[in-house]
């Protein structure tokens, strides 16, 4: 056989999407690849079952059908404090996946430098390899992940192109603050650089924390390709819906990249979409209200069961620490990929092993979500205790 491509050398499957599938093959409680077990919005429901007889079933226009564009820009119009333009500044794209690998084709040239927050999540290593550009890490400090500006600074005097922010981060759960963002952006005017977020849990952020849009920041705007979707905002992770807002003139660039990448996001799944896009501020308020109830109860069942994590600010993710674990004979020398194989097959439950988020050569966490339903998070908890059995 020929031989294959370099590039498709160079990087592994997700390993967060791996740990679904060896989940489905043993029955675990998947608490790995982070989605919801519960439907989207019946409206969008509703639509869908119109859209199935009325249509649309041909293409939409490449870069978003016109009607979701509008319902975008109005929503992003009052996020970003500045009036969004649904036909020059937004592309809808299949998932912030392929919002992010578009932003980076789009900015980056081979051998650009980009920096990357560690831990990061998994696909911007695949999104660098493949737009070419090399990553340049920069560590999240746990507990509290913080970051030493200074490190950025350098970065950016060394030539980086651009920096990618997952705001609010997966897997660490942290929200950048005001302040964290506007030095990141003053440097960035400083140097003439990009910043490429991704915002997707933008509306899983518990109280007292905050999200704030870096293109909502003074002149933030100009130089910020903000990425996100509706997968976790409207529980439709299947539908693979994403979006890119940027200065005109990227996102002119983007929508190239997208039109020969994808053509378009599927275009009876946008017309259903525009129905959440409708739904009053409440519907968000109640999302956070559901998802901060299942928070507590999730720790408080982790605690309860004596497992350390952290607490995360936002997102449906939490970082168990396994150390007590490995330090076990029975466990010596085991990865924490390895780990969560034997988590899967032993004890029932399925996490990702937190290596995959790391630059750093972290083997201590492992990551589980808890967008579940209660029944399905009390299983996982009565499973888990199994674990501190294994503790003297
Ligand atoms: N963001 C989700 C996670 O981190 C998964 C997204 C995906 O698999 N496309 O688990």
């Amino acid at each position: 056989m020929p031989s294959l491509s370099d590039r498709v050398g160079t990087f592994t499957d997700s390993v967060i999407r791996r740990m679904t599938r060896i989940s489905n093959q043993y029955g675990a409680v998947n608490l790995s690849q982070g989605f919801p077990d519960f439907d989207p919005p019946r409206a969008m429901l509703d639509r869908l079952a119109q859209a199935a007889y009325a249509g649309p079933h041909q293409y939409s226009i490449t870069f978003g059908a016109p009607d979701l564009r509008q319902a975008l820009a109005a929503k992003l119009s009052r996020s970003m404090g500045r009036a969004v333009d649904p036909d020059r500044e937004l592309v809808v794209t299949c998932g912030s996946t392929e919002a992010m690998m578009c932003a980076m084709m789009t900015v980056c040239s081979p051998g650009d430098k980009v920096l990357v927050f560690s831990p990061f999540y998994e696909n911007y290593g695949a999104d660098a390899i493949l737009s070419g550009a090399e990553p340049i890490y920069i560590p999240l400090v746990p507990p509290d992940y913080s970051f030493d500006l200074s490190l950025i600074e350098q970065g950016l005097r060394d030539g980086a192109k651009a920096i990618i922010i997952c705001d609010p981060s997966n897997p660490c759960g942290k929200v950048f603050t005001r302040e964290e963002l506007t030095a990141i952006g003053a440097l960035l005017t400083k140097y003439d650089a990009f910043a490429v977020t991704d915002e997707v849990y933008e509306h899983i952020v518990y109280a007292p924390y905050r999200h704030i849009p870096m293109a909502s920041l003074p002149g933030m705007f100009e130089r910020t390709i903000t990425c996100s979707s509706l997968s976790k905002t409207f529980s439709c992770t299947g539908w693979r819906l994403g979006y890119i807002v940027a200065p005109e003139a990227v996102a002119e660039g983007a929508k190239k990249v997208h039109d020969f990448l994808t053509v378009g996001a599927a275009a009876p799944l946008q017309a259903a979409a525009v129905a959440g896009l409708e739904l009053p501020d409440s519907y968000y308020d109640d999302l956070l209200a559901l998802y901060t109830q299942k928070r507590d109860h999730f720790l408080a069942g982790l605690d309860a069961i004596g497992l350390k994590h952290n607490v995360p600010q936002a997102t449906y993710f939490v970082l168990i620490d396994i150390s007590d674990f490995l330090a076990l004979p029975r466990f010596a020398g085991w990865t924490d990929l390895q780990f969560c194989e034997w988590m899967i097959r032993d004890i029932g439950v399925a996490a990702v092993p937190g290596s995959s988020f790391f630059k750093e050569p972290v083997n201590n966490l492992i990551r589980l979500h808890f967008a579940k339903d209660q029944s399905a998070l009390d299983e996982a908890l009565r499973r888990l205790a199994k674990l501190k059995e294994l503790l003297p």
